[in-house]
């Protein structure tokens, strides 16, 4: 099972969800590091 999560150096905050991640971004205009794993 492949899961995504969104990762804020600046706040040092992860986000799961892509509406949350992308809802962060317009606020705080915060570059937000992608990453994708794989959950077994
Ligand atoms: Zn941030």
């Amino acid at each position: 099972m492949n899961a995504k999560s969104w990762k804020c150096p600046r706040c040092n905050l992860v986000f799961n969800d892509e509406a949350i991640a992308n809802l962060h971004v317009r606020l705080t205009k915060h570059p937000l590091k992608k990453t994708e794993f794989t959950v077994s």
